[in-house]
Parts: structure tokens; sequence; C-alpha cells
């Protein structure tokens, strides 16, 4: 298992128990600390939530929400941009008490898509609402819009029109692909399993690109029977082996959360060469990460690690 902390290998906790992630792939050595900080924030936020006897589905909630309104994160405000320079969020949300889910995808003008994701989950008929339509029943549902150019940041923007500028030149494309996708597993204090993810997609993304994040069994997928699982990574590689469900359904047959961690990744790996990486917990408090990328941020609370243990590769 990669440790959680330098040194620290935890495979199990004692509920309630969250783990976060805050994206696998390309982070830059100077946005390590911020990384850092930022999952453990957000680990924390969670545990508040559970320890106080919050859902499993609080917890996650709370967690992204955190990391959404982090502006160094891939989600929320300071998601990246889309080919025309604009955000366009995708979000999921699962609860294992009854597999009931909700998503949103190519969401404009909200600060806290998970949220919307979880309003389509609690108060629609339907689980995944895309575009225009998703922003009405969002708006209706009262959640916090805001100016399209509020989620913008400057250092996405300078990025955008960087790699603008080398298109127009003709040239290949510059920013590799950065992953700062964020998502979050949780178990409750009554033993239910959650599970949540949020990004902005791929830099530079065609507008109406929609990746794995809101796709239920992709980017997120919990059932109190067998445990939960968000992922992160390049998309269209991970909704083709459907990996948050793969890796549910291999502890479902019996693996340890860490074995169904690294299993669902090496298939990635090995079935289509897309990178990416796996958060995990059972509903026993099991615990699995893996990740095929150089780096993933991520972190961890549980009633026996009650500080969040936070860890990015150097
Ligand atoms: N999985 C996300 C997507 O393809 C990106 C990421 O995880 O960084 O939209």
């Amino acid at each position: 298992m990669p440790p959680l902390a330098p040194g620290v290998i935890i495979c199990r906790a004692m509920p309630p128990a969250i783990v976060v992630h805050g994206g696998a792939g390309i982070y830059g050595d100077e946005a390590l600390p911020e990384a850092v900080a930022g999952v453990a924030a957000a680990a924390a936020a969670g545990f508040a939530r559970l320890r106080a006897g919050g859902s499993a589905v609080e917890g996650v909630l709370a967690a992204v929400r955190a990391l959404e309104d982090d502006l160094a994160f891939n989600a929320g405000t300071g998601a990246v941009l889309t080919s025309e320079g604009t955000v366009e969020h995708d979000a999921s949300l699962m609860d294992g008490r009854d597999l009931s889910a909700g998503a949103v995808g190519a969401l404009v003008g909200f600060k806290n898509p998970v949220a919307a994701a979880d309003e389509v989950r609690r108060a629609s008929p339907h689980v995944f609402m895309v575009g225009e339509g998703a922003a009405r029943f969002a708006r209706e549902r009262g959640l916090e819009q805001v100016d399209p150019a509020a989620l913008v940041t400057p250092k996405q923007r300078a990025k955008w029109l960087a790699e603008r500028e080398r298109r127009l030149a003709g040239l290949a494309a510059g920013a590799p692909l950065k992953h700062g996708t964020v998502g979050a597993v949780a178990l409750d204090a009554q033993g239910h399993v959650a599970a949540a993810t949020s990004t902005g997609g791929t830099f530079f993304k065609l507008p109406g690109r929609v990746g794995d994040s809101p796709v239920i069994g992709a980017g997120s997928y919990a059932d109190d029977a067998a445990g939960a699982a968000s992922a992160t990574g390049q998309g269209e590689a991970i909704l083709r082996v459907t990996l948050t469900r793969a890796a549910v359904d291999r502890m479902r047959a019996g693996a340890s959360a860490q074995r169904a961690a690294e299993d669902s990744i090496e298939e990635l790996s090995l079935r289509t060469g897309g990178e990416g990486g796996i958060i995990l917990v059972s509903p026993r408090g099991e615990l699995g990460i893996a990740f095929n990328t150089r780096r993933m941020s991520r972190a961890f609370c549980g009633l026996d690690h009650p500080t969040p243990v936070a860890l990015i590769e150097r």
C-alpha cells in the first residue's frame, strides 16, 4: 500500500473514517504544500461531520465541498478551463445504503457542483442531469450560483492563454494533462458507506466533454454490501473499465480494499494504458489506495487517527 504518511502504512481504520484525494497526476513541486494542506483540511472537515453523528453522505459532501472551495484543486473554483476558456463542472455522489446516486455533467455557474449532484439524488427522479437542464434544476432547488467568470482563477486563465497561443501558432498541445480532480469515500458510525467525486475535467477539453467523474461506476460507486470508491485520472480510460464499480466488485468478491485498489489500477494500465488513481473504504473499515501516476495527494482520518494523515510523493 502506498503509505498514507511517510513510514506509516495504514490498512484499516476504526469507524467513522474518511479518505479523500486531490487528484492523481502531474503536480509541480511548488504545488505540493498546498495540495497536502488542502486534502488534510478536507479530511478534517468530513471527519468532523462524521464524528458529530453525520452520515457517510454528509461526510463526503463536507470533504468535497471543502476541496471545491480550495483554489489549489481542479474542482469548483480554480477548475481547469475548456478550449473556449470556460468552466464546465462534473460531479457525482452515491449513497451505499440504498444505491441512490446523483450526478451533474457540464454544469455551468455553480460554486459547489457536488451539492447539485446530491440534490439530483435526493430531490429528482433522475440520476444524471447535464448542461442547461441540470443548471435550471440546481437553480430551482436554491443552490448557490456564481458568475461563471468568478470560477476562473488568474492562474487557470494564464494557463489557458498560453495554451491558446500555442495552438494558434500551430504547435501541438503544450500543457500536459494535469489531474486535480477531488473525491472522498466515507464509512459512518452506523456502518454505511458513500462516495463523491468532483472535477473541472481535463484542461482544454472541448465544451460538452464529460469525463468519468460524474458517471456512476466510473468516477464514484458505493454499496453498503461491498464498499465505496472514488477515482481520478484520464476519464476516457477510466470510463472504459468502469473503474470504481470494478474495484467495489472486487471487494464484494472477497478482496481486501488494498488488493482491490491495486488490481483495478493494474487493469486500467494493462487494458487501456491510461493513468489514474483510486481510493476505497470497505464496510469493515479497510482502506485502499492505488495509482499509477507519479503523485496523488490524499488524506485520511478515522476514530483511531482523528488528526488527518496527509501525503503526496516528494
Ligand atoms: N477524471 C477526470 C476527468 O477525466 C480528470 C482527473 O481526474 O483529473 O474528467
